[in-house]
């Protein structure tokens, strides 16, 4: 029988970069993920469009899959041969249970291994310019659970040994219980002045500190910060003042979604994330190309026009034209094209192009165009061939519903009316509701073209950028807005 294993992977505190290659491997290769509510979601986006994705986290009915649950479906999906992830936010072993889940495996000779993930103790304090360890102010550190199993939840710890002996202390699952952390240090030998920081949604551009002292941090964080959120108690925390290097930068605290094609898009992006932003570079469509059915190609000598709508249709009407060897010379339509860029590529590869007039009264014409192009007018009567079909996959559809769900989000930027365009198709394609998104976004466009197709979505874009703008006038206009999504 085909044993099938289970990779536990540590997805990191946040930042999606600082999942490791190890990690990011066996994501690609699953064929189900076990994937937990910290986890950065577009993460998602790096598996296979056939991967079966399980949400470990609230589910649509409200009810969050229990402890029991998520380890049956762990044995299940190995048990029929498959490659299963179960991917945890940070890493896997601090106060991520993959103890009891490996055990479990273990019990039933399931094979497994276990990839390390940077833990958010020490990633979101090293982004608030934290290092846990100092020659001069930290010698050693702890983590430490803020939450336990008991009625009243909470810590259950040796306090007095806790604050004598460790420098560095990290609170996780801490937030609600602030106050009863603080006092008891206080109570147990630290000085009532030590240096403490509470820190929530680390390694995100959204990451929010702040810094107080053991007598003052609960007043200071109170109904201002909730969980995901280590707090953080000794001297070392003063350095945040001199080496904070993360949250001061000019787009911290941005989430902007903002689909790319070509390559200066992604140089875009890249700049906007050297400026402090989270840039997601989706939505992403998936582009099949289908074949010309065998019954319009039979036909083809029968056309009086055939119609291109991009360099690509022209592309892919030439290698089929080529595949099945033909005479281009026995045809007798004309050739026409949407646009110059068209034009251009049916020109050099050595065709002469008809102009298309807008009164032309067509016969018997043949379109080709991706599915997008072919929303547009097309002449009457026109048989279409769809050089490429797009989908939206499962592991993107999730991502960006989740992404929006935990406020990852709040920002959405075109840069062309191709991009607009693909957003227009994502939600056709996805069947999501546009309103709910734009409820949360601030939407900012490039050129009145893209303004007008984000209408068709009931996108209306707060600001329409020129079209000329530099990407130094669209960090501006990023900038220039409140941190916190609409409705949040
Ligand atoms: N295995 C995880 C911890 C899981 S327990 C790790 O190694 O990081 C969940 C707790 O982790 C949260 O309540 C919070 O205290 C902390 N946490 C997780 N992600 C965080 C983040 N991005 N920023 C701050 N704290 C985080």
């Amino acid at each position: 029988m085909n044993r099938g294993i289970v990779y536990f992977v540590g997805a990191g505190p946040g930042d999606k970069e600082l999942l490791t290659l190890k990690g990011l491997r066996a994501l690609r290769e699953a064929d189900v993920v076990v994937y937990d509510r910290l986890v950065n979601p577009v993460l998602l986006t790096e598996t296979k469009e056939s991967a079966k994705l399980i949400y470990c986290g609230k589910q649509p009915c409200k009810h969050t899959l229990r402890q029991e649950d998520i380890q049956k479906e762990l044995l299940i999906h190995a048990r029929k041969g498959k490659k299963v992830v179960r991917l945890k936010g940070g890493d896997p072993a601090v106060f991520g249970r993959v103890g009891e889940e490996a055990e479990l495996l273990a019990d039933n000779h399931v094979p497994y291994e276990i990839i390390p993930g940077i833990t958010a103790g020490i990633a979101a304090t090293m982004y608030a310019g934290v290092p846990i360890t100092h020659r001069e102010h930290s010698g050693s550190f702890a983590v430490v659970t803020g939450h336990t199993k008991t009625s009243d939840g909470k810590p259950d710890v040796e306090w007095k040994s806790l604050a004598e002996s460790v420098s560095t202390i990290v609170f996780y699952m801490g937030v609600k219980h602030i106050r009863t952390i603080a006092t008891e240090l206080i109570t147990h030998g630290k000085k009532a002045d030590t240096p403490v920081m509470v820190s929530q949604w680390g390694t995100y551009s959204r990451q929010q500190t702040i810094s107080g002292t053991l007598a003052t941090i609960a007043n200071l964080v109170e109904g201002q910060i909730q969980n995901p959120a280590i707090i953080v108690v000794g001297e070392v925390v003063k350095l945040r003042k001199k080496l904070k290097w993360f949250d001061n930068r000019l787009l911290h605290g941005k989430g902007i979604l903002m689909p790319t094609s070509t390559i200066e898009e992604q140089e875009a992006a890249q700049q906007l994330r050297k400026l402090g932003a989270d840039v997601y570079e989706h939505p992403k469509l998936t582009e099949y190309s289908t074949c010309l059915d065998n019954e319009v190609f039979e036909d083809m000598e029968h056309y009086e026009e055939i119609v291109f709508y991009s360099p690509k249709a022209v592309q892919a009407f030439l290698n089929e034209v080529g595949e099945r060897e033909i005479d281009l010379r026995t045809l007798k339509a004309c050739f026409y094209a949407k646009d110059d860029e068209t034009k251009k590529a049916l020109r050099n590869a050595g065709h002469l192009v008809k102009e298309w007039v807008g009164t032309h009264e067509w016969k018997r014409a043949l379109v080709i165009g991706s599915e997008i192009e072919q929303d547009q007018p097309t002449p009457l009567q026109a048989t279409k061939w769809v050089i490429a079909e797009q989908r939206v996959t499962n592991g993107e559809a999730t991502a960006l519903s989740r992404l929006l769900e935990e406020g990852h989000v709040n920002t959405l930027m075109i840069t062309s009316e191709n991009e607009a365009q693909k957003l227009v198709a994502f939600f056709k394609l996805t069947g999501q509701s546009s309103a709910e998104w734009s409820d949360k976004l601030r939407v900012i466009c490039k050129g009145t073209a893209a303004s007008k197709r984000l209408a068709e979505i009931a996108f209306i874009p707060d600001h329409v950028l020129d079209e000329e703008s530099t990407p130094e006038e669209i960090a501006l206009a990023l900038a220039d807005n409140v941190v916190l999504a609409k409705g949040s």
